[in-house]
Formats: C-alpha cells, structure tokens, sequence
C-alpha cells in the first residue's frame, strides 16, 4: 500500500517562482492599447478586444499555442496507395488558434463592416491574438491583406472576397502569397516563374516558389513572367499544385512555411498584365502593417512577461522589480513596447481614412515597418535575460517570442528594402516626407528635444534634397531618425508625461545609452511600469 513519501525525505520546497501570466485579460492589464483603440477610433470595439483579450490571456489559449509549437506541422505528399496529395497536417491546437482568429474577425472586420475604426478594432485584436502565438497570424494576416488586391477585379473580388472575409473557417477560405524564388525575393524581378494563356481566358502557371507560408492557403496570389512582363495571378490550391517539402525555420514553427511547385497551374490575372508588382503591393502593404502589429504584440507579451517575472521574483534580498537597476531596464523596455503600440495604431488608423490620408499611410506603413521590426529581436532578448534560466526554457513563452518576432523584419521588405523604398516614396511623392512631419509636428513645441530632433531631420532632407548626401548610404539613419520623430510626437502628445519625457530623453537626448536599462537620471520608473503591466 503506497503511502506519501515522509515529509524527511523531501529536498526543499518551491520558492521564489512567479506565477504564470495567464488567466488574466490581455486587453485590461495594457493601458497603452486600451487608450490607443479610443483614441484612434476604435472606441465601439473596445468589448470585443476585451473579450479576445479575455481568451488570449487564458490557460488554455496558452495551451494550445504551446501544444501547435511541439506538434509542428507535417507534410503529407502522397496517400497510402501512392496518388499524390498536397496536405500538411496541423496539430488541432493549431486549427483551435486559427479558428480562434477567423471567428473573431482578424482577418476580415475591415471587409464585412467598413465603418470607421474598423482597421483600429482590427488592429487591436491582432495585437492581442498576435501575443499568443505568432504562427498563426501569417495566414491571418495575408488573408485580410489579400482584399485590397483582389478588389482590383471586381469579378474577382465578387466571387472570392465573401469566402475571404467569412468568419467561418471550414465555410470561409484563406488567403497566401507566393512571389519569392531561390534566386531572389526582394528583386521579384528576377523571378522565372511563367504564366501562359491557356486559351480558354485563364492562365496556366509554371515554375517554383522557394517561400510560401500555409500552403493550405485556398488561393494565393502568384507573381510570374507573362508576355508583357511580371503579372499578378490568382491561383488556387488544387491540380498543377504541388508542395515540395516544409521550411525547417528558426522560428514560427507552428506554421508550415513551404516550397511549391506550379505545374501549368491554373490562374486567372489580376489586374493589368505586366503590372504584378503594382497589382500585389496593396496586399505588400496591408502586411507591412500586420508586420509592425505582430512585433508590437510580440514586445507587449515579451515585456508583460519581463514585468510579471521582477514583480514575483526575488534575489540578493529583494524583489528585482524594487532594485534600481532591473527598473531601468524594465522602464526602458516598456518605453519601447508603448511606442510600438501607439505606432501601431496609428498607422491603422490610416487605413480607416481613405485616400485623404494615402500619402502618409503608405510613408508611415514604410518608414514605421522598418523601425518597429528593427527594435523586435533586441527587445525580446532583453526581456528574455529579464526571466532570467527560466525565460531559457522552452515551458517559458520567451524562447517562441525570440525566435518569432524576427520575421516581421525579413518578411515583406527587409531593412534594407524598405529603407530603399522610403527613398523611391520620397522620389516619387514628393509631398510623403512632409505629409509625415506635418503629423509629427502636431505635437511642437511641446518638448525641447523634439523639436530639436525635428528641425535636424529637416536639415537632413534638405541636405539630401541638395545632393549633399549619398542616398542609399544615408538611408537608414534617415528612415530611423523619420521614425522616432512619429513615436516622440504620439507619446508626447497622448502618454503620460512620465512616458514622454522619458522616451525624448533615452531616444532623442544627447544622453543615449545604447543597449536597454540606459534611461539617463531622473526618470520615475514606477509610473511607466504601472502602465506596462496593471498591477
Ligand atoms: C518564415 C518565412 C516565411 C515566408 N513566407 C513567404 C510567403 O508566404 N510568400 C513569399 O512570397 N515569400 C515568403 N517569404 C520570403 C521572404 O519574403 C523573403 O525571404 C524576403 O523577401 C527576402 O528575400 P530573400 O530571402 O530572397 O533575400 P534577398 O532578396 O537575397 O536579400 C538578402 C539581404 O539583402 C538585402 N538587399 C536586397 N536588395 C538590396 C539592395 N538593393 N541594397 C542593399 N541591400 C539589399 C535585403 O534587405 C536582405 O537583407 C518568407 C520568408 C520567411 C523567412
């Protein structure tokens, strides 16, 4: 008869441990989203992120992002009598996380109710699903970003669009892109993919993808060589289409990234023959804004989870929370996730206004894609090395947080393409550059710092303006100085200014540490923490 093991034998007791950060709402415990979706329009959806938020934090949400990471999708390439079959086979906590997503609209409240803030609420709602797991957002994020291209053909959006934006998964359809080929993905020029008219009106594609993400995608959207140069084609899964074998990745795990094959797969063209790039890149551009959600929800969940370890956890005498030099570094990562929050939303909120807000739109998508992604991984290994062993450990979310939120920087346009086309924009808009600083300097004269910041931009386009500058050399310092014009301006406008002094001062200031924990004297960490992560 088994009887409890005598207390004797016991080697210590559990201590010092923080408690998981579940069964909480992930809306209700971030200040900085909540007071962005009112303020950017989206106040109506304040329920229904709340109640996403309310899911996401869940155990059992937890659970099932858990469960999709370790189960990672398989690839069926043939039946047991050896027919070919195209299939992945996904562990249903994945389908549970994806039916989660389509359920609650993410990929398509834009589309089915177009009122404004719709692009806010949905923003929002990523940024909370996005905190779960990241896998999933890719065939989310291109399913919402696919509408706006398919538009172009009103017979086309006519017969997809309503499948697309069906929050329904088993009756509604998802959406995927495929431009990149071995030998290039940022120049799609290159690509040899070929589509010839079948006779019949329709297209017959032919050639290799060597990316493309859920290949379960019902329809995707294909670059390739037609008579009058690259076109954009609707394709969908099915004969001529063939995957070859999954992406082994750092990360995104859960998510089936793959090679693919077209042979004389069908296709119908989208928009203007010889004009793919121009058709494709309202669906580039609407992911670029997905890009710079899922890092922003990828610093929250990484910084919440930073702030819940210091609070709980104690060393050398006392909570790491309540010693002066975690604060800073606690403060300083929070000071970048609010303003990649605010960013975001703001950006959003672009996509509710229409074409009188086009120019920014399409220079602040650019310029804060590049930003936010960049501030991604470094801001995920600090707040990795805040959880200490623990945050090592793959129980821990922080290892899947460190390994995804890269991709938001290499997908649709790495640095140095997007910084190369914030150069093309400004060439060829020349009212883009001032668009964007004219919404910057809404918050002038406000702080010193950023008005001293912006006055040096300016000097810095006018410079390149008078050919004083290499382009392309200055590029980047130009495109991340643009930025942190943008985040100053929104904390100084709508933050705290607990928030907006500090994130001037570390960000704009004379006194600029490099890694994070650098927030120069005189900053009050306790009211940026409170913000970070209720207590
Ligand atoms: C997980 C994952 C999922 C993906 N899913 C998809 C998908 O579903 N569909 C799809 O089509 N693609 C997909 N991609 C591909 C992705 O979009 C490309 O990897 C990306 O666009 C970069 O292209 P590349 O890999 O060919 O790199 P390259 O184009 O070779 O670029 C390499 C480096 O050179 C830089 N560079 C390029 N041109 C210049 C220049 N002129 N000056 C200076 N620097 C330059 C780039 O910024 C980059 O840093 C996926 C990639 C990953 C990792």
């Amino acid at each position: 008869m088994a009887t409890a093991a005598p207390r004797a034998h016991a080697t210590h007791d559990v201590l010092n441990q923080p408690p998981p950060l579940e069964g909480i709402n992930f809306f209700d415990v971030d200040a900085p989203l909540r007071e962005a979706l009112e303020r950017e329009g989206g106040g109506w959806g304040v329920d229904r992120v709340r109640d996403l938020g309310s899911v996401c934090g869940s155990p059992e949400a937890h659970e099932h992002s858990r469960r999709a990471e370790r189960n990672e999708p398989r690839l069926v390439t043939h039946d047991r009598y050896g027919h070919r079959v195209n299939r992945v086979d996904y562990d249903p906590s994945w389908d549970w996380l994806l039916r989660l997503g389509v359920e609650r609209e993410v990929p398509s409240l834009p589309w089915r109710d177009p009122k404004p803030g719709a692009h806010v609420v949905r923003a929002a709602l990523f940024h909370v699903l996005g905190q779960v797991n990241a896998g999933v957002m890719c065939p989310i994020s291109m399913t919402y970003s696919a509408v706006p291209a398919l538009r172009r053909d009103p017979e086309l959006a006519a017969e997809w669009e309503p499948r697309l934006a069906l929050p329904d998964l088993e009756r509604g359809a998802l959406a995927g892109m495929a431009m990149t080929e071995k030998q290039g993905g940022s120049d799609v020029r290159a690509n040899t993919t070929r589509a010839e008219p079948a006779g019949d009106g329709e297209w017959e594609v032919t050639g290799h993808k060597w990316f493309c993400s859920h290949p379960m995608c019902d329809v995707f959207l294909v670059l390739a060589q037609a008579p009058e140069g690259l076109s954009c084609f609707l394709v969908e899964r099915g004969p001529g289409f063939e995957i070859q074998r999954l992406k082994d990745k750092l990360g995104t795990r859960s998510l089936a990234s793959s090679e693919v094959e077209f042979r004389g797969a069908r296709g119908r063209l989208l928009g203007p023959e010889g004009r793919g790039v121009a058709t494709i890149i309202e669906m580039v551009a609407h992911t670029r804004l997905d890009c710079i959600l899922g890092t922003a929800a990828g610093m929250r969940r990484a910084v919440a989870e930073a702030v819940n370890h210091a609070r709980h956890r104690s060393a050398f005498g006392a909570l790491l929370v309540d010693q002066p030099l975690m604060r800073n570094v606690l403060a300083d990562l929070a000071l970048e996730s609010e303003a990649a929050t605010a960013t975001a939303l703001r950006v959003a909120r672009a996509y509710d206004e229409g074409e009188e807000a086009s120019v920014f739109r399409r220079f602040a998508t650019t310029i804060m894609k590049y930003w936010v992604c960049k501030r991604g991984a470094p801001i995920a290994v600090e707040a990795l090395e805040c959880t200490g062993g623990n945050g090592y450990v793959e129980e821990s979310p922080m290892p899947a947080i460190y390994r995804d939120i890269q991709i938001n920087s290499t997908w649709e346009g790495s640095g140095n393409v997007i910084a190369l086309d914030v150069l093309r924009a400004m060439a060829k808009e020349p009212t883009a550059a001032e668009a964007f600083l004219a919404e910057c300097t809404l918050a002038g004269g406000e702080n010193a710092l950023l008005d001293h910041h912006l006055a040096s931009v300016r000097g810095d386009l006018d410079a390149l303006a008078r050919g004083e500058a290499e382009p392309q050399w200055a590029a980047r310092r130009l495109v991340e100085r643009l930025a942190l014009a943008l985040q100053a301006s929104l904390l100084v406008r709508h933050a705290p200014p607990a928030v907006a002094d500090a994130f001037c001062a570390s960000r704009l200031g004379e006194d600029r540490g490099r890694a994070f924990g650098t927030l120069p004297h005189g900053i009050d960490a306790e009211p940026i923490l409170e913000r970070a992560l209720a207590a």
